[in-house]
Protein backbone atom coordinates (compact mmCIF):
# COMPACT_ATOMS: atom_id res chain seq x y z
CA UNK A 1 0.00 0.00 0.00
CA UNK A 2 0.93 3.64 -0.88
CA UNK A 3 0.01 6.23 2.06
CA UNK A 4 0.32 9.36 1.47
CA UNK A 5 -0.23 13.33 3.24
CA UNK A 6 -1.32 15.52 0.53
CA UNK A 7 -3.27 18.62 0.77
CA UNK A 8 -5.79 19.61 -2.09
CA UNK A 9 -6.87 22.67 -0.84
CA UNK A 10 -8.39 22.05 2.73
CA UNK A 11 -5.00 21.42 4.43
CA UNK A 12 -3.36 18.34 5.26
CA UNK A 13 -5.03 14.76 4.48
CA UNK A 14 -4.03 11.15 4.33
CA UNK A 15 -4.82 8.86 1.48
CA UNK A 16 -4.31 5.82 -0.11
CA UNK A 17 -2.35 6.69 -3.30
CA UNK A 18 -3.93 3.90 -6.41
CA UNK A 19 -3.69 4.11 -9.73
CA UNK A 20 -2.56 7.86 -10.49
CA UNK A 21 -5.21 9.08 -7.94
CA UNK A 22 -5.54 9.46 -4.16
CA UNK A 23 -8.41 7.50 -1.76
CA UNK A 24 -9.29 10.24 0.95
CA UNK A 25 -9.71 8.16 3.57
CA UNK A 26 -11.33 10.48 6.31
CA UNK A 27 -13.62 11.06 3.45
CA UNK A 28 -14.34 7.31 3.14
CA UNK A 29 -14.27 6.64 6.51
CA UNK A 30 -14.64 9.22 9.22
CA UNK A 31 -13.62 7.10 12.10
CA UNK A 32 -9.95 6.67 10.44
CA UNK A 33 -7.09 8.66 12.04
CA UNK A 34 -6.95 12.39 10.49
CA UNK A 35 -2.75 12.11 10.34
CA UNK A 36 -0.29 9.82 9.47
CA UNK A 37 1.39 9.33 12.78
CA UNK A 38 -1.92 8.65 14.39
CA UNK A 39 -2.97 5.95 11.52
CA UNK A 40 0.56 4.49 12.24
CA UNK A 41 0.68 4.21 15.71
CA UNK A 42 -3.01 2.52 15.04
CA UNK A 43 -2.26 1.03 12.31
CA UNK A 44 -2.66 -2.97 13.83
CA UNK A 45 -6.47 -1.89 14.42
CA UNK A 46 -7.05 -0.04 10.90
CA UNK A 47 -5.49 -1.70 8.55
CA UNK A 48 -8.06 -3.63 7.40
CA UNK A 49 -10.17 -0.70 7.27
CA UNK A 50 -7.57 1.12 5.22
CA UNK A 51 -7.08 -1.56 3.15
CA UNK A 52 -11.44 -1.74 2.38
CA UNK A 53 -11.14 2.47 1.86
CA UNK A 54 -8.68 2.07 -0.31
CA UNK A 55 -11.06 -0.24 -2.83
CA UNK A 56 -13.07 3.14 -2.87
CA UNK A 57 -12.95 5.65 -6.20
CA UNK A 58 -10.01 7.94 -6.17
CA UNK A 59 -11.31 11.41 -4.84
CA UNK A 60 -8.11 13.26 -6.58
CA UNK A 61 -5.85 12.85 -9.62
CA UNK A 62 -2.03 12.75 -8.51
CA UNK A 63 -1.24 15.81 -9.93
CA UNK A 64 -4.34 17.60 -8.77
CA UNK A 65 -2.71 17.93 -5.00
CA UNK A 66 -0.25 19.12 -3.53
CA UNK A 67 2.44 16.10 -1.82
CA UNK A 68 3.16 16.51 1.43
CA UNK A 69 5.63 14.82 3.68
CA UNK A 70 4.20 11.43 4.62
CA UNK A 71 5.34 12.52 8.33
CA UNK A 72 5.34 15.94 8.03
CA UNK A 73 6.53 16.62 11.74
CA UNK A 74 8.14 12.93 13.02
CA UNK A 75 9.07 12.68 16.53
CA UNK A 76 12.35 12.22 15.56
CA UNK A 77 14.65 11.72 12.46
CA UNK A 78 17.85 10.26 13.00
CA UNK A 79 20.24 9.48 10.03
CA UNK A 80 23.71 7.20 9.56
CA UNK A 81 26.79 8.14 8.17
CA UNK A 82 29.23 6.78 6.28
CA UNK A 83 27.13 3.88 5.29
CA UNK A 84 28.14 2.92 1.78
CA UNK A 85 31.81 1.61 0.75
CA UNK A 86 31.84 3.94 -2.51
CA UNK A 87 31.35 6.65 -0.46
CA UNK A 88 32.86 6.06 2.39
CA UNK A 89 36.32 6.18 -0.08
CA UNK A 90 35.17 9.10 -1.77
CA UNK A 91 35.15 10.40 1.51
CA UNK A 92 38.67 9.30 2.58
CA UNK A 93 37.62 7.56 5.40
CA UNK A 94 37.88 3.73 6.98
CA UNK A 95 34.92 2.18 6.80
CA UNK A 96 33.47 2.69 10.48
CA UNK A 97 33.22 -0.24 12.63
CA UNK A 98 30.09 0.87 14.70
CA UNK A 99 27.67 2.79 13.33
CA UNK A 100 27.72 6.85 13.21
CA UNK A 101 24.49 8.42 14.01
CA UNK A 102 23.33 12.06 13.84
CA UNK A 103 19.94 13.69 14.36
CA UNK A 104 18.31 15.50 11.42
CA UNK A 105 15.62 18.07 13.78
CA UNK A 106 12.08 17.15 12.79
CA UNK A 107 11.49 20.85 11.62
CA UNK A 108 14.02 20.22 8.34
CA UNK A 109 11.64 18.08 7.16
CA UNK A 110 10.16 19.29 3.69
CA UNK A 111 7.70 18.12 1.27
CA UNK A 112 8.90 16.47 -1.98
CA UNK A 113 8.75 18.49 -4.49
CA UNK A 114 9.32 21.72 -2.62
CA UNK A 115 11.79 24.00 -3.26
CA UNK A 116 15.13 23.63 -0.94
CA UNK A 117 17.05 26.33 0.29
CA UNK A 118 20.46 26.99 0.12
CA UNK A 119 20.83 29.48 2.71
CA UNK A 120 22.33 32.95 2.40
CA UNK A 121 25.01 31.30 5.42
CA UNK A 122 26.39 28.41 3.84
CA UNK A 123 28.83 28.26 0.92
CA UNK A 124 28.42 24.62 0.03
CA UNK A 125 24.84 22.93 0.21
CA UNK A 126 25.09 19.56 -0.94
CA UNK A 127 22.40 16.15 -1.83
CA UNK A 128 22.36 12.65 -0.44
CA UNK A 129 20.28 10.49 -2.14
CA UNK A 130 19.03 7.96 0.41
CA UNK A 131 16.57 5.15 1.29
CA UNK A 132 14.42 6.19 4.38
CA UNK A 133 12.68 3.78 6.69
CA UNK A 134 9.45 4.94 8.63
CA UNK A 135 9.27 3.46 12.00
CA UNK A 136 5.85 1.64 12.74
CA UNK A 137 5.23 0.04 15.88
CA UNK A 138 8.95 0.63 17.08
CA UNK A 139 9.89 0.34 20.74
CA UNK A 140 13.40 -0.22 22.67
CA UNK A 141 16.33 -2.95 22.45
CA UNK A 142 14.84 -4.12 18.57
CA UNK A 143 16.49 -7.40 18.35
CA UNK A 144 17.77 -7.71 14.56
CA UNK A 145 15.21 -10.65 14.19
CA UNK A 146 12.35 -8.38 15.31
CA UNK A 147 13.67 -4.96 13.29
CA UNK A 148 11.88 -5.87 10.41
CA UNK A 149 8.43 -5.74 11.67
CA UNK A 150 9.47 -2.43 13.37
CA UNK A 151 9.48 -0.69 10.19
CA UNK A 152 5.90 0.20 8.72
CA UNK A 153 7.71 1.52 5.19
CA UNK A 154 9.85 3.45 3.32
CA UNK A 155 10.10 6.43 1.37
CA UNK A 156 12.92 8.35 -0.84
CA UNK A 157 14.91 10.86 1.16
CA UNK A 158 17.51 13.67 0.46
CA UNK A 159 19.81 14.04 3.27
CA UNK A 160 20.46 17.69 2.08
CA UNK A 161 23.68 19.15 3.88
CA UNK A 162 25.24 21.93 4.77
CA UNK A 163 28.79 21.06 4.09
CA UNK A 164 30.32 24.07 5.99
CA UNK A 165 28.57 23.30 8.63
CA UNK A 166 28.87 20.06 8.23
CA UNK A 167 32.75 20.34 8.92
CA UNK A 168 33.07 23.35 11.28
CA UNK A 169 31.90 21.21 14.40
CA UNK A 170 32.71 17.55 15.69
CA UNK A 171 29.05 16.25 15.54
CA UNK A 172 27.33 17.23 12.36
CA UNK A 173 23.57 17.56 13.57
CA UNK A 174 23.10 21.46 12.68
CA UNK A 175 24.64 21.23 9.50
CA UNK A 176 22.44 18.69 8.63
CA UNK A 177 19.22 20.15 9.88
CA UNK A 178 18.54 23.62 7.79
CA UNK A 179 14.92 24.20 7.49
CA UNK A 180 14.10 22.39 4.12
CA UNK A 181 16.76 20.63 4.47
CA UNK A 182 15.15 16.62 4.67
CA UNK A 183 12.93 16.36 1.80
CA UNK A 184 11.05 13.01 2.03
CA UNK A 185 8.08 10.87 -0.09
CA UNK A 186 6.44 11.09 -2.34
CA UNK A 187 4.25 8.49 0.09
CA UNK A 188 4.96 5.51 2.39
CA UNK A 189 5.33 2.20 0.15
CA UNK A 190 4.27 -0.34 3.11
CA UNK A 191 7.26 -2.76 4.18
CA UNK A 192 4.87 -5.74 2.75
CA UNK A 193 4.50 -4.20 -0.75
CA UNK A 194 8.45 -3.20 -0.69
CA UNK A 195 9.46 -6.96 0.07
CA UNK A 196 13.61 -6.91 0.92
CA UNK A 197 14.53 -3.44 1.36
CA UNK A 198 18.25 -3.93 0.69
CA UNK A 199 17.46 -4.59 -3.31
CA UNK A 200 16.64 -1.08 -4.60
CA UNK A 201 18.09 0.45 -7.32
CA UNK A 202 18.85 4.05 -5.86
CA UNK A 203 19.48 7.27 -7.83
CA UNK A 204 20.54 10.82 -7.31
CA UNK A 205 20.54 13.20 -10.15
CA UNK A 206 21.20 16.98 -10.68
CA UNK A 207 19.76 18.55 -13.70
CA UNK A 208 19.26 15.05 -15.22
CA UNK A 209 22.53 14.46 -14.74
CA UNK A 210 23.49 11.17 -12.92
CA UNK A 211 26.08 11.65 -9.97
CA UNK A 212 24.81 8.88 -7.30
CA UNK A 213 23.42 5.02 -8.80
CA UNK A 214 23.58 2.80 -6.45
CA UNK A 215 21.82 -0.21 -5.05
CA UNK A 216 20.68 -0.94 -1.28
CA UNK A 217 22.37 -3.94 -1.05
CA UNK A 218 26.02 -2.20 -1.00
CA UNK A 219 24.36 -0.33 2.74
CA UNK A 220 26.99 -1.50 5.02
CA UNK A 221 24.95 -1.45 8.13
CA UNK A 222 21.86 -2.91 7.17
CA UNK A 223 18.09 -1.46 7.72
CA UNK A 224 17.69 -3.87 10.48
CA UNK A 225 21.48 -3.10 12.10
CA UNK A 226 20.45 -0.03 11.99
CA UNK A 227 17.32 -0.16 14.07
CA UNK A 228 18.87 -2.70 16.81
CA UNK A 229 21.69 -0.37 16.94
CA UNK A 230 19.91 2.63 17.87
CA UNK A 231 17.31 1.22 19.70
CA UNK A 232 19.53 0.59 22.48
CA UNK A 233 19.77 4.24 22.83
CA UNK A 234 16.03 5.53 22.38
CA UNK A 235 12.60 4.02 22.16
CA UNK A 236 11.90 4.15 18.40
CA UNK A 237 8.24 5.75 17.99
CA UNK A 238 5.74 5.40 15.15
CA UNK A 239 6.50 7.80 12.59
CA UNK A 240 9.89 8.60 13.19
CA UNK A 241 12.44 8.55 10.38
CA UNK A 242 15.46 6.78 9.22
CA UNK A 243 17.98 8.46 7.22
CA UNK A 244 20.02 4.70 6.10
CA UNK A 245 22.99 6.58 4.47
CA UNK A 246 24.05 7.47 0.48
CA UNK A 247 26.21 6.06 -2.48
CA UNK A 248 28.85 7.57 -3.44
CA UNK A 249 28.77 10.51 -6.16
CA UNK A 250 27.99 13.31 -3.26
CA UNK A 251 29.17 16.85 -5.06
CA UNK A 252 31.86 17.56 -2.09
CA UNK A 253 33.83 14.53 -3.16
CA UNK A 254 33.55 15.19 -7.21
CA UNK A 255 37.10 16.97 -8.40
CA UNK A 256 36.44 19.79 -7.90
CA UNK A 257 34.16 20.16 -5.77
CA UNK A 258 30.39 20.95 -7.02
CA UNK A 259 28.37 22.69 -5.06
CA UNK A 260 24.60 22.84 -5.63
CA UNK A 261 23.55 26.31 -7.16
CA UNK A 262 20.26 28.10 -7.48
CA UNK A 263 17.69 26.70 -9.51
CA UNK A 264 19.70 23.41 -9.81
CA UNK A 265 17.23 20.42 -9.87
CA UNK A 266 17.97 17.32 -7.44
CA UNK A 267 15.63 14.55 -7.81
CA UNK A 268 16.38 11.10 -5.91
CA UNK A 269 14.55 7.75 -7.29
CA UNK A 270 14.90 4.06 -5.59
CA UNK A 271 13.45 1.71 -7.03
CA UNK A 272 9.51 0.34 -6.02
CA UNK A 273 8.93 3.99 -3.92
CA UNK A 274 8.81 6.59 -6.94
CA UNK A 275 10.64 9.66 -7.16
CA UNK A 276 10.94 13.43 -5.17
CA UNK A 277 12.24 16.18 -6.68
CA UNK A 278 13.55 19.69 -5.43
CA UNK A 279 14.67 23.21 -7.30
CA UNK A 280 17.70 25.15 -5.01
CA UNK A 281 16.45 28.36 -4.32
CA UNK A 282 18.60 30.66 -2.98
CA UNK A 283 17.75 33.15 0.19
MG1 LIG B 1 23.45 11.08 4.72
Amino acid sequence: MKLATFDAGNGPRIGVVVDGGIVDLVTVNPRLPTTMLALIAAWDEVKGDVAEAAKAASHHALDAVTLLAPVPRPGKAMAIGLNYADHIAESGQETPKHQIWFAKVPTCINAPYADVEIPKTSGFVDYEAEMVAIIGKGGRNISKDDAPAAVFGYCVGNDVTARDWQFKSPQWSVGKSFDTHGPIGPWIVTSDEVGDPHALDIKGLVNGEVRQHSNTKNLVFNVFDQLAELSQAMTLEPGDVIFTGTPGGVGIAMKPAVKLNDGDVVRVEIEKLGHIEATMKAS
